[in-house]
């Protein structure tokens, strides 16, 4: 490898200052990565890290792409028809009440470059997906947290009243911890908002969360049937097996739908995501069954912590929150697994002596016991 080429002078160039303070995301370590630092074959890394669907996606969306691949000379189909037939189709709602991302990532940003400014405050729980407070600094926006670690709506709506934000993020179930906010105590918290404050309401892990107890199952049409000034989110990386493709959605009223177009870049979808989405979509029999499969896994997992004497959160999603005792430092005991080819998210950037796993295959998850078994 090349060492990092660069004139010997360092660079004085000034950047935009509202960059200054921000961390870089750090995605969950990238199999390729762990190849080359610890010269582990890849076949023996498993990456349980960013709650992707361990079994992939449907059969019949890698045919329908595999049909496709011929066809990559023209863009792509911007109206992006056939993938929004389908989900209107699957959510009872309109064309004019959608817009598509690359992931739920890109609709996110457009939502805090359309509502927020710099003088503008956002709402967040305490701990929660960390791109939220990333775009909101692009804006130069201020970050308002909650203190609890679950979302309280009570706390939230203490602090809606004194802070006045505008834009009000709801994870629902929560990214890193796993628990899901009651629907009807959200239905009557978001009832209580005025309508210049934009509630956005983050489903990534809906599916899990719907199949698990339908207390906590959102429902995107009955959000949107009530209220003017909520965003709910979806995304095709997590139940729907489709990481790899970049596909997110957004659900809201036409006003804000078409505010958010304004921003959207051209062909932010590929020929190849568009297609995958669209047939994914239709095969909610296999997306069920996946889920399944997580929840019984799961078992395993408390299960493992029992046996550990560690707690574990209840999750409504395809991961599992695993709380480590004052014995035990959730860095070195991810760094350790990394070693050895297992990839976790060490919770410790949140505050948590925590680490964070993706439900797995049955293999995997047994490998994560074995290894983790042994550094406990
Ligand atoms: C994974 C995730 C997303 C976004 O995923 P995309 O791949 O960008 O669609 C959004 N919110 C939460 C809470 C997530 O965990």
């Amino acid at each position: 490898m090349v060492g990092i080429l660069c004139k010997g002078r360092k660079l004085n160039m000034k950047f935009n200052k509202k960059l200054e303070n921000i961390k870089t995301y750090e995605a969950g370590k990238p199999i390729e990565l762990v190849v080359r630092e610890f010269g582990i074959a890849a076949k023996d890394i498993v990456k349980l890290a960013s709650n992707e669907n361990p079994y992939g996606c449907a059969p019949k969306v890698q045919e329908a792409v595999s049909k496709i691949v011929a066809n990559m000379a023209l863009y792509p189909d911007d109206s992006m028809m056939k993938l929004k037939l389908a989900l209107t189709n699957r959510f009872d709602i309109a064309e004019e009440n959608l817009i598509i991302g690359s992931g739920s990532d890109q609709v996110i940003e457009f939502i805090m470059h359309a509502k927020a400014s710099a003088s503008s405050k956002i709402l967040i729980n305490s701990v929660t997906f960390a791109m939220y407070e990333i775009y909101a600094k692009h804006i130069g926006a201020e970050i308002v947290r909650t203190s609890s670690q679950e979302h309280d709506l009570n706390e939230f709506y203490e602090l809606y009243k004194s802070e006045k934000p505008d834009v009000i993020f709801l994870c629902t179930p929560n990214n890193p911890t796993g628990d899901a906010i009651d629907a009807k105590a959200m239905m009557d918290f978001i009832s209580k908002i005025d309508e210049d404050t934009l509630v956005v309401v983050d489903g990534a892990y809906m599916e899990y969360a719907a199949f698990k107890d339908e207390k906590k199952a959102v429902s995107p049409k009955d959000l949107i049937k009530e209220f003017n000034n909520v965003i709910y989110l979806g995304t095709f990386s997590k139940a729907y097996g489709l990481g790899g493709m970049r596909v997110g959605y957004g659900i809201s009223s036409p006003k804000i739908i078409k505010e958010l177009y304004k921003l959207r870049p051209p062909f932010n979808i590929t020929t190849l995501s568009l297609e995958a989405a669209s047939v994914a979509v239709l095969e909610q029999e296999f997306v069920n069954e996946c889920i399944s499969l997580c929840f019984s896994e799961m078992k395993r997992y408390e299960e493992f912590a029992t046996k550990q004497k560690i707690d574990i959160i209840e999750s409504y999603t395809n991961f599992v929150t695993l709380c480590l005792n004052k014995n035990h430092n959730s860095t070195q005991i991810s760094d350790a697994l990394l070693r050895q080819g297992m990839i976790v998210r060490d919770l410790s950037g949140y505050g948590m002596n925590a680490l964070r796993v993706t439900v797995g295959t049955p293999e995997q998850n047994s490998r994560f016991f074995e290894l983790t078994a042994e550094l406990l």
